[in-house]
């Protein structure tokens, strides 16, 4: 076959192939068409997923008469002059309107407020009509029928109508999260309604605009971010640990105001939040970076969605830094929104009988979930401990409280907490004073205005755990000799590869070496654990490194087997404290930063407060 030049329509439709992936990438196109134009109300109908219809009206400066057809035309933008590098609007290829023109049917209307008319010019399978005069309101209408009717092997690939309505809705709340000042409506046959209400200006409007996202609960359970470096500028929000979700679809991250999906920043994220969110839950985050233009290239792939930074790892570090700021200043906050669905289960149960089986249903879900976090039910002995001074990595020293089991007194402590003077400075401390210990592991505290109720096996893991990594940049931690060393029999990769890692375990104060081919014998355990399952803990070590020593090197590795020891040597659910055990570790959680949650990502308190419980008893 001889060469030739492909026709306008062919090489459009090869664009479209990139630039036009599902419904939901037109409607991103056409809704950043919609605010490059100025637009402050934009409304998105559509039917059957968008691959029926697709309709985007904005009251933006809209497009004259002559430039219509320049506009659907491939490579005509009003948005770059001369320099590809400084990027401000958020098109400038010249290729969305074209493309969609060759895979579908488009109408574009536009009326500019200096005409008497608005015009329209159609676009069908790549040919032009118009334009022609045609009745409307200032602004610019946009209507996508029959998305890939010319291109039946794409359609192929949609998936449900569902799905695809959905994506569409994804699309429209990401951006919208980056321009509160408009207000965004998206209706349909094939969907419930939704309107965002433009909000106010500055970051109040930004976090209302983001609440009408993400949830009301968010601002409750979120920290804001401001931090720059070298002229790169972060801000936005991070939830706090205990407020994690099951994808990561929660995660929103925008570049001079462009919504992005960059892996850079997932994964700056994902490190910041690595040691206080489970590996298979994920934080939400609405980040906002803003920077020179030239310091970031936005042209790297027909969608605009992925960025190059010019310096990744300043973007990273600034990212990952900002975040565990925030987090550590917070201090311990534990999520309310499980609060909030106690209240909504209250509620619902007993007053009524056909809403009883609503909550019926909330329960069972909630079990369901809580059954992925399968809490090692720990299979040790009881342990006595005592105090043992740490040096944290700031060089200043630190006290682990460890609780002595104390049968016959502990018995009646629960009882004796709740009949005690309250002290009153505890009120003020924001867990408060405890007050009683009930099912041996749920620590029930007062504050001035509110109940709190810790889980005292997850808060006293994550606290060792806490003091054990600080161990890493300090001195080792006491190791206590074993009079007897205990012979652990293995498979020979696990002795191996607990061998390897033996400096490492020594300096939390295990000390193994090699006993034969398949043994490793343990001379010390970590005083700080007390007294263990030796046998359980070295296996489980085996496991844990065995499972991290390939993919994720040292650091990982030091993490998951701090995890693993403070699950050894944490307070049992079962354990019953004396008062001065509970606020003891009380004001100890209230010293360490992240001990909102435990280990598992999980809450380690929550809080009622008091207008809430009055609400269940409707005084309010
Ligand atoms: P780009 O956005 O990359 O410039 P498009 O193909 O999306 O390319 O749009 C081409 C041109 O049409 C834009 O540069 C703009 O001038 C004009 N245009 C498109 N949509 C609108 C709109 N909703 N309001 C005003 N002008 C628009
Ligand atoms: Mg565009």
């Amino acid at each position: 076959m001889a060469i030739r030049q492909l026709t306008e329509t062919i090489i459009n439709q090869i664009a479209a192939g990139e630039v036009i992936e599902r419904p939901a990438s037109v409607v991103k196109e056409l809704v950043e068409n919609a605010i490059d134009a100025g637009a402050t109300r934009i409304e998105i109908v559509t039917a059957g997923g968008g691959k029926t219809l697709m309709r985007i009206t904005d009251n933006g400066s809209g497009i004259p008469r002559d430039e219509l057809a320049l506009a659907v035309s491939r490579h005509c933008t009003s948005k770059l002059t001369d320099d590809v590098h400084d990027i401000r609007a958020l098109g400038f290829r010249g290729e969305a309107l074209p493309s969609i023109g060759s895979v579908s049917r488009l109408s574009l209307k536009s009326r500019t407020a200096d005409a008497d008319s608005g015009f329209e010019i159609g676009v069908h399978g790549g040919r032009v009509e118009g334009p022609r005069p045609t009745p409307m309101n200032g602004g610019t209408i946009a209507e996508v029928r029959d998305l890939f009717f010319s291109t039946p092997a794409r359609l192929k690939f949609m998936k449900t109508d569902r799905a695809e309505a959905s994506a569409i809705s994804d699309v429209v709340k990401r951006i919208a999260v980056a321009f509160p000042h408009i207000r965004f409506s998206i209706a349909g046959s094939d969907r419930t309604p939704l309107e965002l209400n433009a909000t106010g200006a500055g970051s109040a409007g930004m976090l209302e605009r983001i609440s009408q996202v993400l949830g009301k609960e968010f601002p409750e359970n979120a920290i804001a971010i401001d931090a720059e470096r070298d002229g790169v500028r972060l801000t936005g929000f991070a939830g706090i640990p205990a407020f994690n979700r099951a994808n990561s679809l929660h995660q929103f991250a925008y570049v001079n105001g462009r919504p992005v999906r960059d892996k850079q920043i997932w994964g700056a994220i994902r490190g910041a939040y690595a040691d206080v969110v489970a590996r298979d839950r994920h934080p939400v985050a609405v980040l906002f970076l803003n920077l020179d233009p030239v310091l970031v290239d936005v042209n790297v792939h027909p969608a605009k969605a992925d960025v190059r930074f010019r310096d990744p790892g300043l973007v990273r570090g600034l990212i990952v830094g900002a975040i565990r700021e925030a987090l550590g200043q917070s201090g311990i906050r534990a999520a309310t929104s499980g609060a909030g669905a106690m209240l909504n289960s209250f509620r619902l149960g007993g007053a009524e009988p056909a809403r009883a089986d609503m909550a019926g249903q909330r329960w069972q879900g909630a079990a369901a979930a809580n059954q992925k976090y399968e809490l090692r039910q720990s299979p040790y002995r009881p342990f006595d401990l005592e105090s043992t001074s740490v040096r944290n990595s700031n060089g200043f020293a630190e006290t682990i409280h460890t609780f002595l089991y104390d049968g016959a007194e502990a018995v009646a402590a629960d009882t004796r907490a709740g009949t005690a003077e309250i002290p009153q400075e505890l009120l003020s401390a924001p867990l408060g004073a405890a007050r009683a210990q009930i099912h041996a592991n749920y620590i029930v505290s007062q504050t001035a205005d509110s109940l709190v109720i810790v889980d005292q096996h997850a808060a006293h893991e994550r606290l060792v755990y806490e003091a054990l990594k600080n161990a890493l940049h300090s001195r080792p931690l006491p190791a206590q000799m074993l009079l007897i060393p205990e012979i652990v029999d293995l498979p020979e990769e696990d002795v191996e590869r607990l061998v390897a890692h033996a400096e490492t375990l020594s300096r939390f104060g295990l000390g193994i070496e090699a006993f034969g081919p398949g043994a490793v014998a343990v001379r010390e355990t970590p005083s700080m654990l007390g007294e263990i399952d030796t046998q359980q803990l070295v296996r489980d070590l085996a496991d844990e490194i065995a499972e991290h020593d390939t993919s994720h090197g040292l650091k990982a590795i030091l993490d998951h087997v701090a995890a693993t020891m403070a699950c050894h040597g944490s307070v049992r659910s079962g354990r019953r404290l004396k008062p001065d055990e509970m606020n003891a570790l009380l004001r100890q959680m209230e010293e360490t930063p992240g001990s909102g949650t435990c280990n598992h990502g999980r809450p380690t308190y929550i809080e009622l407060k008091l207008s809430d419980i009055e609400r269940l008893f409707g005084r309010r």
